[in-house]
């Protein structure tokens, strides 16, 4: 009897889970049907891509590293293809990775040139005594490492063109004034069968931003973060995230406050943050998983060991 109480038990266990974002915003709830089903589709894409991986027993730092990368070869998201423009109208990326079991990160920030910034990040991590590259420095890493190189207009997209000349029409005044948080910036976090955790995150940024504005998406702890107790990946406006480092409190919470994975993310996208900042994808040891946002919609999807396969956008 006992034996069998706990077989059910063992069976309903979660063993890995996953969760993804393309990130949040003003995601107009009447975005035209066509539209909306192909952001499903990409996002459950790249959900498949990796519910395949940790299935069949791949680590969770691949596996987001995998993921990320197919979000940011898709133009539909803010990473990679696709991404937003500096008010210069050129792509600078950013990146960054972490694995919960080591605390090892890695990260690029203003990239140019490297068609997969997160793999950048990965190898930041693996091969150097650093976490953090920039601008003309990651790009000479970028050469010693052998990664795929393209030309920065390979990132630029008529959609992120038109997003940066209205943001410009319609700026005020100051520095960076306007600088508008582009839904797009994508983010992977996941549990593997062996009980490690991994977070990776990939943006262009803001649409307008100043050319060398870095986010939050490369600073462990601001946008990005895995540690033993949670793995979390961040959007929205990257320098509120930053000024809370909301990646990191959210493990924080759970380890000091005692809060679960949902009480944590929710405090800190619900009373940390301002209305309409953005949100964050998380996942626990346990392989729950919480996606909460104060804006209008996030592009997210979630899977896991026990069959569970979701794909949203507005809370629907
Ligand atoms: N957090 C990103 C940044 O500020 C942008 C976003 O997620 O929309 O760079």
């Amino acid at each position: 009897m006992a034996a069998a109480l706990l077989t059910g038990c063992q069976s309903n266990r979660v063993t890995w889970a996953i969760a993804v974002h393309g990130g949040a915003g003003t995601i107009d709830p009447n975005t035209p049907a066509e539209q909306a089903a192909s952001y499903r589709a990409s996002l459950a894409r790249a959900l498949e891509e990796g519910r395949a991986r940790l299935a069949r027993g791949d680590g969770a730092l691949d596996t987001c590293e995998a993921v990320v990368r197919i979000l940011e070869d898709d133009p539909n998201f803010n990473a990679g293809k696709g991404a937003t423009l500096t008010e210069a109208g050129r792509a600078e990326l950013d990146a960054s990775i972490m694995d919960g079991s080591t605390l090892r990160c890695g990260a690029v920030g203003g990239v140019t040139t490297v068609k997969n910034p997160i793999s950048l990040a990965r190898l930041v991590m693996e091969r150097t005594e650093h976490v953090l590259l920039v601008a003309e420095g990651a790009e000479r890493f970028a050469d010693a490492t052998g990664v795929e190189r393209v030309e920065n207009a390979y990132f630029v997209t008529p959609r992120r063109k038109e997003a940066l000349e209205k943001a410009l029409r319609e700026r005020k005044v100051g520095m960076g004034a306007g600088a508008a948080s582009a839904y797009g910036t994508v983010g992977c976090v996941a549990l593997d069968s062996n009980g490690r955790l991994a977070a990776a995150t990939s943006t262009g940024g803001r649409t307008g931003k100043m050319p060398g504005r870095i986010g939050d998406t490369p600073l462990p702890g601001a946008g990005n973060y895995a540690d033993g107790v949670a793995a979390v990946s961040g959007t929205g406006t990257g320098e509120e995230f930053i000024r809370h480092a909301v990646a990191r409190t959210i493990p924080a919470r759970m380890e000091l406050a005692g809060e679960t994975l949902a009480q944590a993310a929710d405090h800190v996208v619900f009373r940390t943050l301002r209305e309409g900042d953005g949100g964050v994808i998380a996942v626990d040891g346990k392989g729950r998983i919480a996606m909460a946002y104060n804006s209008l919609g996030m592009y997210r999807g979630a899977a896991d060991s026990a069959g569970r396969f979701e794909v949203r956008i507005w809370k629907d």
